[in-house]
């Protein structure tokens, strides 16, 4: 391990905070796209058939994830995006998603949606490709 990723460790466990919490900017994007993954097949959820709409969306709660310190939703306005995030209604998987599979961003479609499609894993790669436009 270099010494500015040790530094970066020890940082992390000084604040308390698991590594998890504090990724590197550039690794943001990947565990939100992981975690996406593995929710969409815990929940027998599907991403949308237009992959643009789920690299959007990716890339909105891995920026929100870097700023704000918790992947707040980021198809809704907030007046105030630190209570949002405290609040923790918003944060992704949100409470709409997690008691009824309510997922207005299309990130997560259940099966009879007619805009899913049969996948749920999208490439790293794809998202940056998808998202750069
Ligand atoms: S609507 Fe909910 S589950 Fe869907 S992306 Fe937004 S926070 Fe996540």
């Amino acid at each position: 391990m270099s010494d500015a990723a040790n530094s970066a460790s020890a940082a992390a466990h000084v604040d308390g905070a698991p590594l998890e919490a504090a990724p590197k900017a550039a690794d943001s994007l990947e565990v939100i796209r992981k975690f996406a993954e593995t929710y969409a097949k815990r929940t027998g959820t599907y991403f949308c058939s237009d992959p643009g709409v789920t690299a959007v969306v990716l890339e909105g709660l891995a920026r929100h994830k870097d700023e704000l310190g918790g992947a707040l939703c980021p198809c809704r306005h907030y007046e105030d995006k630190e209570a949002e995030v405290a609040q923790a209604f918003w944060n992704c998987p949100c409470v709409p998603m997690r008691e009824r599979k309510e997922c207005h961003c299309m990130l997560f479609l259940t099966e009879d949606n007619p805009f899913r499609c049969d996948s749920q894993n999208i490439s790293l790669e794809d998202v940056k490709s998808l998202v750069a436009g």
